[in-house]
This record gives structure tokens, C-alpha cells and sequence, in this order.
């Protein structure tokens, strides 16, 4: 081997990343983490813009989140994404915590500025901003919800900061009653098993599944309740799910006329804002088509 190559040598199936003596590393917290496609589409996005980072998964175990929060600081990470079930447990860990993420109690996103951490939350802004790019303007129309988890109180606050008219159902009707509380602005929870719950799917006009109903493996074949002739053409169904990126919801909707959109389109749109904050680069400047390349898309 060549002298300098030893510190150069390509990682992973990303080839062109390279390790240096200065290289940071920054990545992605969950457990299990080992289905994240997060790797893959930052560090196309980190060779792209000519970077010395790394992304990488972790698996971090709730119990080990405040040593690994001292982690960050300890090996002067970049910062990391955070995943199920962390969101809301690194919370009381960091330095500063920004007021939307306080608001829905969830961070996705931990920056380190030489010791100080804070976290963030881009899913809102990522899922409307795959909305914008698709040239979908949210406000002031009605949305069903389905779902209450975390996903679900990012999307639903972005939501009803546009003016939308948002209905929540949930298989837990009380989550769905507090995350319609949270979110104001009109939003009222929606019990599946009411009589005017049919009327309120086929009078949506955007529809968001963010429960995991849908998701491989155990639920690949669920989706949320929908009664025949309820889809039809002129609406939009969006399921943050992305595995499968083709879930039994979407292929429901497409067969009954709607627009249907998969999850991967926010885990861009989020990744992507969490890049810009790291990077200190604008959102313009992270090159999306790159993170979808990475994606395989
Ligand atoms: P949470 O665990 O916080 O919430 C899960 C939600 O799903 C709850 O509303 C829960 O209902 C519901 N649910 C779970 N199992 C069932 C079931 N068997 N029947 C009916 N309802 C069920 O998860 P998240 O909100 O963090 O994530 C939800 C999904 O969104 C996941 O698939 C995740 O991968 C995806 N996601 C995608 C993102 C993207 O960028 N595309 C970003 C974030 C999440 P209950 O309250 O009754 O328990």
C-alpha cells in the first residue's frame, strides 16, 4: 500500500467516503438502529458537499442515553440524529433545547458547538417541506391524522401552524385527545369507531398516516381503518412510513385515484434540515438528489 493511503481508505459501500486524521464523526442513535437508511443518504450528502465527516449508526440503549449524550462531547462529535425510542429521553441531557422540539417533547437532532448541545426537532419542517417541493400547499385545508406518537405531534403542530383543519385518530383516543391540545387551533381527536368517522376520511383532503401500521415486518400488512369507497380521486394520502416504501395504505389510495406520497420524501426533507444545522449551510445548499441517490432512489 502506498504511503497515505492507509488514511485514506474507503469505508463502507460509500466508497468515496475517506477516514483522515481529521475526521469527524457524526450519526444516528436508536435501538435497534440497524434498519436505518439515515447512513446511507448523509454520507452521500457529506461527500457532496466535499466534508471530513462521518455518519454512523448507533445503538444506543435508553438506559445508556445520558453517557452517551457525555459521549458526544467527550469525542467532540459533529452531533447526532436520534431515533425511536430516544426522542424524548435525551431531552434532559442537553444544554438548550429549541422551542419546538420542547413544545411536541421530541429532538431528532443534537448539535455540538464545543461542548454546548441542543437539540432540535426537523421533522415538522421536514415533512412540509417535502410537501412545498412537491408543490403541495398545506394551509388552511382539512387533514386527517392517524396516529399520536411522536411523528405524529411534530406533523400535527407543523400542520396547524398553516392553518390546517385537523381531525386525530388514534387506536388510544386519549393520546389522540391531548395531541389535539397540543396542536390548537381547532384540531379535534376522532374516535375510529364514531359513526361520523367514514364521513371525516372521505372528506379529508390530505391524509397522514404516522402510526407504524404499515411498517415491515410486523405490520406490513396492517394499515389504518378505511372503509370501502371512502379514498377517492382529489385527495392525498401520505404515510410516513418508508418500510416498505410501497405500503398497504398507499397501494389502497392509488388504486381509489388519490396522490400518494411515502415516507422517504420527509426522511430526505428532515435529514436534509438536520445537515443545514450541523453544516451551517442553507437548506438550499444540501443536495438533495445526492441524499437520494444514497437512498437508491
Ligand atoms: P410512536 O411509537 O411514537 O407512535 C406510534 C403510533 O402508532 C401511535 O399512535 C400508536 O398508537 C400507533 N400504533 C402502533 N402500533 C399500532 C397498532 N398495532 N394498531 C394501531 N395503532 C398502532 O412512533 P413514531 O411516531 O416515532 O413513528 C411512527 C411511524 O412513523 C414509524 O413507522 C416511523 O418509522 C415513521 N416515521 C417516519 C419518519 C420519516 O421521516 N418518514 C419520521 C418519523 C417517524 P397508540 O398511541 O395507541 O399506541
Amino acid at each position: 500500500m502506498a504511503q497515505g493511503q492507509a488514511e485514506r481508505a474507503p469505508i463502507g459501500a460509500y466508497g468515496k467516503v475517506t477516514i483522515t486524521g481529521k475526521t469527524r464523526v457524526v450519526g444516528v442513535w436508536g435501538y435497534p438502529v440497524g434498519h436505518s437508511r439515515s447512513p446511507a443518504m448523509h454520507n452521500a450528502a457529506i461527500e457532496a458537499l466535499g466534508l471530513d465527516w462521518v455518519y454512523v449508526p448507533f445503538a444506543v440503549a435508553p438506559e445508556a442515553v445520558a453517557a452517551a449524550v457525555a459521549g458526544i462531547r467527550a469525542l467532540d462529535l459533529v452531533g447526532v440524529n436520534v431515533t425511536v425510542p430516544l426522542k424524548r429521553e435525551v431531552i434532559p441531557y442537553l444544554d438548550e433545547v429549541a422551542p419546538d422540539a420542547a413544545r411536541i417533547g421530541s429532538v431528532n437532532t443534537i448539535v455540538n458547538r464545543a461542548g454546548h448541545l441542543s437539540g432540535h426537532s426537523t421533522d415538522g419542517p421536514g415533512f412540509l417541506w417535502d410537501l412545498e417541493r412537491r408543490n403541495i400547499c398545506p394551509d388552511g385545508r382539512s387533514v386527517l391524522l392517524w396516529g399520536a406518537g411522536g411523528s405524529a405531534r411534530a406533523v400535527a403542530v407543523a400542520l396547524a401552524s398553516r392553518g390546517c383543519r385537523i381531525s386525530i385518530a388514534n387506536r388510544t383516543l386519549a393520546r389522540a385527545q391531548e395531541l389535539a391540545n397540543l396542536a390548537g387551533a381547532g384540531a379535534k381527536a376522532l374516535d375510529c369507531n364514531a359513526p361520523s368517522y367514514a364521513q371525516v376520511v372521505a372528506d379529508a383532503e390530505i391524509l397522514v398516516n404516522t402510526t407504524s401500521l404499515g411498517m415491515a415486518p410486523a405490520l406490513v400488512d396492517e394499515m389504518p381503518s378505511v372503509s370501502d369507497g371512502a379514498l377517492h380521486a382529489g385527495q392525498i394520502v401520505y404515510d410516513l412510513v418508508y418500510v416498505p416504501d410501497r405500503t398497504r395504505l398507499l397501494v389502497a389510495a392509488e388504486a381509489a385515484g388519490c396522490q400518494t406520497i411515502g415516507g422517504l420524501g420527509m426522511l430526505i426533507c428532515q435529514g436534509a434540515v438536520s445537515l443545514s444545522i450541523w453544516a451551517g449551510i442553507p437548506l438550499v445548499d444540501v443536495p438533495l438528489d445526492k441524499m437520494e441517490t444514497g437512498l437508491g432512489l
